[in-house]
């Protein structure tokens, strides 16, 4: 659990998101509590919100972003930097977040390297940032979720409106796992629409992904088996693989058009803990 000033996140057993919490606050000192008030500007007075109001709004973000209560306790701060290799991939993240404007368009962000380097938790914790710093709309999907969500709809006759529209409208999508799954030419055509429509929206978009962006560099391969050696890791599933073989050269290029992508090489924190 963490505290932040007006704020919590807690795991949500009954929902399986993580949830954000108000704390108790004292009593607004601009509206009493009331959560409007006037304000005069240049001699004209105006009802508008209290800034009181911007973490309660920003809670309400939170909690339809749809985060897995597992990574609850992800943020900048609790991701450890001190593991070789896992440094690089919190300045990916943080150097991002500190370009980010929220009236950006595309320039996106991917991280990709082998399970278990934190990705999905350095994701979640930009998801968290664009939230409660910037009061962006944001939503997570896990990308075989996703899928599976798409197909149910669409068997249940669900039109365009209710499956692929929300996740093309919404601001900010961060889909965890890019990539994974059986790769049929159906998931392909789902993806390739997603990415093409927010590409045309200008929808920004976040991805982790075990695939590769371009071949390992020498010393990359290096640190990758040197932490293999010690950790005692097997040959990640796809670790070798390219994600532009994963999604085809039309959603690769577009990737390529609209994100930054960056490495997190990292040791595999699941194993080193399956070790100690
Ligand atoms: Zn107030």
């Amino acid at each position: 659990m963490e505290w932040h000033e007006g704020w919590r996140i807690v795991g949500d057993p009954s929902t399986g998101h993580a949830k954000a919490e108000l704390l108790p606050m004292p009593t607004c000192a601009f509206c009493g509590g009331v959560g409007r008030r006037e304000i005069v500007l240049n001699g004209v007075t105006r009802a508008g919100k209290c800034r009181c109001q911007r973490v309660v709004d920003r809670v309400a973000l939170f909690n339809i972003a749809g985060i897995p209560a597992r990574h609850a306790k992800c943020s900048l701060e609790s991701f450890d930097q001190s593991l070789p290799g896992a440094k690089p991939g919190w300045d990916t993240a943080k150097s991002w977040l500190d370009r980010f404007r929220p009236d950006q368009e595309g320039q996106g962000l991917v991280l990709s390297g082998e399970p278990g380097r934190g990705k999905t938790h350095l994701m979640v914790a930009v998801v968290r940032e664009l939230i409660f710093r910037h009061g962006v709309e944001v939503r997570f999907v896990e990308f075989t979720h996703l899928l599976s969500r798409i197909r149910e709809g669409m068997d249940r006759g669900d039109g365009d409106a209710t499956t692929l529209t929300p996740l093309v409208k919404v601001p900010v999508l961060a889909i965890d796992e890019l990539g994974k799954g059986r790769k049929t030419d159906w998931e392909l055509t789902i993806i390739d629409e997603i990415v093409t429509r927010r590409y045309n929206s200008g929808g920004v978009l976040l991805a982790t992904t075990n695939f590769l962006f371009r071949p390992y560099r020498p010393e990359e391969l290096r640190q990758i088996q040197q932490a293999r050696e010690r950790g005692g890791a097997s040959l990640a599933h796809g670790a070798l693989e390219q994600l532009s073989d994963r999604l085809g050269d039309r959603v690769f290029s577009r990737l390529r058009e609209t994100v930054r992508f960056g490495g997190v090489v990292g040791e595999d924190y699941r194993a080193l803990r399956s070790v100690k």
